[in-house]
């Protein structure tokens, strides 16, 4: 009889900390309270996020001990990071010039697909996730996670990747609602940011986790000027209710599945079509 694996390994690929707790956290903590191996990889330090203290070294150290913290209130076996450089964002939201020369961005995609594929390897994953190909809403360092991720899945040969993003089309929708209230929001950047629901093959539940996805937020004390709501909120200057909404559901993208496939767990075997 051929042996089922019943505990699997899950490796989540990040850019930056804190992004953990934005897109997965809640599926992350659901894996491990499922009993199955979370490992969690970031790109880089996040040195030069927005926070309180001056970008450099010092931030990057506080976040990554941030992560850790993060990374134990979720139930993660372990945390890795490539040490790349934050590629930080230009005054448009673009590439920053000023960048540092090992910036993740400028990394060779092969290069840093191979060490990502190598921890894959040794932790014989059985899931990676990334993000979508627009990186979200587009920070370079996220379109970096996409490419460098789908390539080191390759290399090892993982069998599942997912990517990681938000249904665009209710919070497109919630976004319309909010302008009445506040004329200013600027939503023509989401029109293209994440994913259209109808490409989102996983939609994972993790209302349950709230209080852990809670815990994975508040540990990123050094972004947190404004709570717990900041992460999606604040960075994406989006207000509070509509902000909730996000809480409760993570989204995935599975490629090569059927339109219209609906699976709500990340190890959910996708219907023969
Ligand atoms: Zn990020």
């Amino acid at each position: 009889m051929r042996a089922i694996k019943t505990v699997k390994t899950a490796v989540f690929f990040h850019a930056h900390p804190d992004d953990e707790a934005l897109l997965t956290s809640g599926t992350m903590a659901m894996l491990a309270a499922e009993g199955h191996r979370v490992v969690l990889v970031v790109a880089t330090s996040g040195e030069r996020g927005q926070a309180d203290i001056a970008p450099g070294e010092a931030l990057g150290a506080t976040r990554v001990a941030e992560l850790y913290k993060s990374a134990a209130a979720l139930g993660c076996a372990r945390v890795v990071n490539l040490g790349y450089g934050d590629s930080g964002l230009g005054p448009d939201g673009g590439i920053a010039e000023d960048r540092p020369d090992n910036a993740f961005i400028d990394a060779d995609v092969e290069e840093a697909a191979g060490r990502l594929a190598a921890i894959l390897a040794e932790e014989r994953a059985d899931l990676l996730t990334t993000y979508d190909p627009a990186g979200g809403y587009g920070h370079p360092d996220h379109v970096q996670v996409h490419r460098v991720g789908g390539r080191a899945a390759e290399i090892a040969g993982t069998p599942i990747v997912l990517e990681a993003t938000v249904n665009r089309d209710p919070l497109l929708k919630g976004l319309r609602l909010a302008r009445r209230f506040y004329p200013q929001l600027d939503i023509r950047a989401f029109e293209r940011a994440y994913s259209p629901g109808e490409a989102i093959t996983h939609r994972v539940a993790v209302r349950r986790f709230a209080r852990q996805k809670r815990a994975s937020m508040a540990a990123h004390a050094s972004q947190a000027t404004g709570a717990d709501t900041r992460t999606l909120g604040a960075m994406l200057k989006i207000p509070q209710p509509i902000y909730r909404f996000v809480f409760g559901t993570e989204w995935y993208v599975q490629r090569g599945l059927p339109p219209g496939t609906r699976l709500r767990h990340p190890f959910e075997v996708p219907p023969k079509g």
